[in-house]
């Protein structure tokens, strides 16, 4: 924009410049054109007599140059008393020839204006006999001289000699050189170019002195005019001067032709020998090869002026600016020039509307461009207001969900420990609704701080090395219970041959997988949820991976999916009335998805239900222990070529366990009634020479999913598979007692596959069926040996202290503990009891002194800096861990926790 302004601005200075030249061209077009126009009668008033001294006028008129410039011109001669300034000034005379002397009438006065020194060099001088005994200027005085008017240079030489002026004896000038011939006078002014030939004729010895001698060079001969002329017709004025100064140059280089002009049309007086001789000097004093014609230096004039004013011969205060002629330069073109200048000016004219018009595009891109920087600038102020927003809330669920950490950690915790106290049914129930509850809110308070980590960038993803079926049986262990307490099948699909050993962050994944499973489970009523994994491409380091969850549930809407991964969206406003829930779940997880390099998809069923699904890439463990678990994992397919009955499953298990046998190569037999199935066995049992068949066992079997292997064992009824859904363990028991080997369900692939393989006899029945048990609890009290230790809790709640006392004698754990409420408390304590402190668990923010400061006065005392202090907060953003432990802490516990939590930190540094 700026150039585009610039470039503007720059068009139309240069537009206006050429207008003005324009304007001035047409302005000069009357002189160029003043020929034409009748002559202006003008009269130059000459100095003297018509001699070559005036040689150039004549050639000016003979030549026409006067009438091209519009002068009829008539050259007026002197006498003795011309006074050629007075002419001039009084009109007489429109031009006048004077001498430097000029200077001094305008000083006096007399309105006149320099045109044009013609002569650069005076010729005046003292012209004397040689005879007078004048030898020198300063023989003059008491002599009889003539000295001509206009002659204040040769006065000014004289006294600059030191002549006092009224020592000389003045004759009136009689013009007549015969007075100094004959002797009558001694000397006179003169003209170098002139009288000397004359004396020279005459054979009379003479001698000069010129002021040039003395270092003044003056002009001489100077065209002039009136101020009150020029004012008037300053254009004539300047095509006179014009003119005279052709003339000159004429008359200087055709001497020969205007000497004889001269004696034709002016003066016979001079012979043409004297005015041959007058043009080669005064061919000297002009010096047309040297010098322009007819210029005129200004400082040389204020020269003339300092030595006349020296000697008194002109006043001192006068400016001499209106003195000078100052010539307007104007281009004098041909008259082609004028037409193309018209020409270039219409052009011009055509081109500075266009600019115009631009230029009023311009201005309005301007506006624009501006309004538009206004409206960015206003943007970036609401972005700013917006990010400060952001940042005021995220700073705000942070500090809130410390807030309610903190309370939160005793609900929790006391919960924990109510469940196991003995009580009433009722209030059990009661119990277990809390429980509920505050697992419910601790889950929501989750799930908004991992939301405002994640977007405030500050989730960074671990890398840890898992075994994909692992994650997934852990997670299913949990989920599987809510399903079955909802009545749902929940199945799951390993790929095999399992994939190696991944990396990544296997926490966030599994939070995934809870969210999408949870939500599949939340979402349907009746049926079945299926998580599928797949293995969609492995390339050379890593592996994408796709979870699908298939529900029989409430369905999705087409056109909600998109709007379902935004944060806080529903389906329906009932939606969370009826099944509870933030709206965060979806949200969180399709960011953890594209943080693994992932996407994730939700697609309405046909058949009804939902399926959501993801894929992420996950590398493959690369370090030589990984490597060796991955080759021990990846075994190729099972080749099974058994013969496989299965009998009570439902029908989504039948059909997944079917298709997996058959893809292992395995001969399916499927009973559909028990009757069959009971035969199956009885034929089976006879065929192998069993004589007593169990039936009461036979039957017990009917309630539970079973696959009978008919395969080569000797034993009949250890080839019978009992499929364990999680959360029925208890039911299996019998079965296991039994000695049945159990399978748990859901999680299928290899794991179940490998019931079927052949194995040693050390191995050949699982010994433990790899459940996903939830953790069964060890309450054994510890070693009674064990000695007695200090716990020092740094803690200002009060809650949390109780819940830390209650947890320590619930556990039979060997500690004694002692409170501290401040940091200044505790570093009391350690001053007295330090010796017996055997560990320190410390919140982070207390009154007083908080947590952090404590530490390092701890860590900077010799007796206590061995003692671990691990930091207890309800600080739990990105960071706060490695914040910890960077400080100095040995561990960190993130509240709330639960009593297993604390028991087992507890333990580890027992
Ligand atoms: P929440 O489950 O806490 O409401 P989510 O972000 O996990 O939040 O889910 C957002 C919404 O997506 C749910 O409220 C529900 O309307 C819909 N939704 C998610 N999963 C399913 C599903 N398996 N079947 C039907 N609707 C679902």
């Amino acid at each position: 924009m700026g150039f585009m302004r610039r470039f503007c601005f720059q068009q139309a200075h240069l537009l206006s410049l050429f207008f003005i030249l324009l304007l001035l061209l047409w302005a000069g077009l009357p002189s160029a054109t003043f020929a034409q126009s009748p002559l202006t009668p003008a009269t130059l008033q000459l100095k003297w007599k018509h001699q070559f001294q005036f040689a150039g006028y004549y050639a000016a008129v003979q030549q026409g140059y006067y009438r091209e410039a519009g002068f009829e011109v008539t050259l007026k001669e002197a006498n003795v008393d011309t006074d050629v300034v007075a002419e001039v000034i009084s009109g007489e005379a429109n031009f006048g020839v004077g001498t430097s002397e000029l200077i001094i009438s305008y000083a006096q006065g007399k309105p006149i204006l320099i045109l044009a020194p013609i002569f650069q060099h005076s010729p005046l001088m003292m012209l004397v006999r040689a005879d007078a005994g004048i030898d020198s200027v300063h023989d003059l005085p008491g002599k009889q001289v003539m000295i001509e008017p206009q002659s204040a240079q040769l006065l000014a030489y004289f006294l600059s000699e030191g002549i006092a002026l009224n020592t000389l004896q003045y004759r009136s000038h009689s013009f007549e050189i015969k007075d100094l011939i004959t002797g009558r006078i001694d000397g006179l002014s003169a003209y170098v170019s002139d009288e000397p030939f004359l004396m020279e004729a005459a054979n009379i010895p003479y001698s000069m002195f010129t002021p040039r001698s003395n270092g003044m060079d003056f002009y001489g001969d100077t065209l002039f005019t009136s101020q009150a002329y020029f004012e008037q017709f300053p254009e004539q004025v300047k095509a006179f001067r014009k003119a005279s100064l052709k003339g000159w140059k004429y008359a200087l280089s055709h001497q020969e032709e205007i000497i004889q002009l001269i004696r034709e049309h002016y003066s016979i007086r001079k012979s043409e020998a004297h005015l041959r001789d007058e043009a080669t000097h005064t061919f000297k004093m002009i010096r047309p090869d040297f010098v322009e014609l007819g210029y005129s230096k200004p400082g040389r004039w204020l020269r003339i002026q300092e030595v006349y004013q020296k000697y008194n011969l002109m006043p001192k205060e006068v400016s001499l600016e209106p003195f000078f002629y100052v010539e307007q330069e104007k281009l004098d073109l041909p008259k082609w020039a004028y037409f193309l200048l018209i020409f270039l000016g219409g052009l011009a004219s055509f081109l500075s509307f266009i600019l115009v018009i631009i230029s009023f595009f311009n201005r309005k891109l301007r506006h624009e461009v501006q309004e538009r920087e206004q409206i960015e600038k206003a943007l970036i102020i609401s972005r700013n207001d917006l990010e400060q927003a952001n940042k005021a809330k995220r700073n705000f669920l942070a500090h809130m969900s410390h807030e309610i950490r903190t309370p939160m950690n005793g609900l929790v915790s006391m919960l924990a420990l109510l469940k196991q106290a003995p009580l009433a049914p009722k209030e059990k129930k009661y119990v277990e609704i809390a429980n509920t509850s505050t697992g419910l809110l601790l889950s929501l308070v989750g799930d908004i701080l991992d939301f405002s980590r994640i977007e405030a960038g500050k989730l960074e993803l671990e890398k840890d090395v898992f075994c994909l079926s692992t994650v997934v049986k852990e997670i299913l262990g949990v989920l599987a219970i809510q399903a079955h307490d909802k009545g749902l099948g929940l199945h799951a699909f390993l790929p095999v041959p399992s994939p190696p050993l991944l990396v990544g962050d296997r926490t966030r994944l599994q939070q995934i997988l809870i969210n999408l499973l949870g939500n599949a489970i939340k979402f349907t009523q009746s049926g079945d949820v299926c998580l599928d994994i797949r293995i969609a491409s492995a390339l050379s380091n890593n592996s994408d991976i796709v979870f699908e969850i298939n529900d029989t549930g409430v369905g999705i809407a087409e056109e909600r999916i998109a709007e379902l991964f935004e944060p806080f969206q529903q389906q329906d406003a009932s939606i969370s009335r009826r099944f509870g829930g933030s709206g965060l779940g979806l949200a969180i997880s399709s960011q953890l998805v594209a943080l693994m390099d992932g996407e994730i998809w939700a697609k309405a069923r046909p058949e009804g239900g939902s399926t959501f699904g993801f894929k992420v890439r996950l590398p493959r463990a690369r370090d030589a222990k990984a490597a060796h678990e991955a080759s021990e994992t990846a075994k190729t397919w099972p080749h099974l070529e058994q013969k496989i009955g299965l009998y009570g499953l439902d029908l989504f298990t039948h059909r997944l366990i079917e298709n997996l046998l058959l893809s292992a190569q395995a001969k399916v037999i499927v009973f559909k009634q028990f009757s069959d199935f009971a035969d199956a066995l009885q034929k089976e049992a006879i065929d192998k020479g069993v004589t007593s068949l169990n039936t009461d066992l036979s039957q017990a079997l009917s309630p539970l999913s079973v696959t009978v292997s008919s395969a080569a064992h000797p034993t009949y009824f250890q080839h019978c598979l009992v499929l364990v859904p999680v959360g029925q363990e208890q039911e299996a028991l019998i079965y296991e007692e039994a000695g049945f080997p159990l399978c748990s369900y859901p999680v299928v692939g290899e794991d179940f596959l490998s019931y079927f393989m052949p194995r040693s006899p050390e191995t050949l029945l699982p010994s433990a069926p790899q459940t996903v048990l939830p953790r069964l609890h060890s309450q054994a009290p510890l070693a009674q040996e064990q000695t007695m230790q200090t716990l020092l809790l740094v803690e200002d709640n009060l809650i949390n202290q109780a819940v830390a006392r209650a947890i320590i004698e619930k556990m039979l754990l060997p500690f004694v503990l002692k409170i501290a409420n401040d940091g200044q408390e505790a570093l009391e304590i350690l001053k007295m009891h330090s010796a017996e402190v055997s560990l320190i668990l410390m919140d982070l923010q207390m009154p007083i002194m908080d947590g952090f400061e404590t530490l390092k006065r701890i860590l900077d005392h010799e007796d206590w800096s061995g003692i671990p202090v691990i930091a207890v907060t309800a600080q739990a953003l990105q960071g706060d861990r490695d914040q910890c432990l960077a400080a100095g802490f040995r561990d960190y516990l993130s509240k709330p926790f639960v009593p297993e939590q604390l028991e087992d930190l507890l333990r580890k540094y027992a």
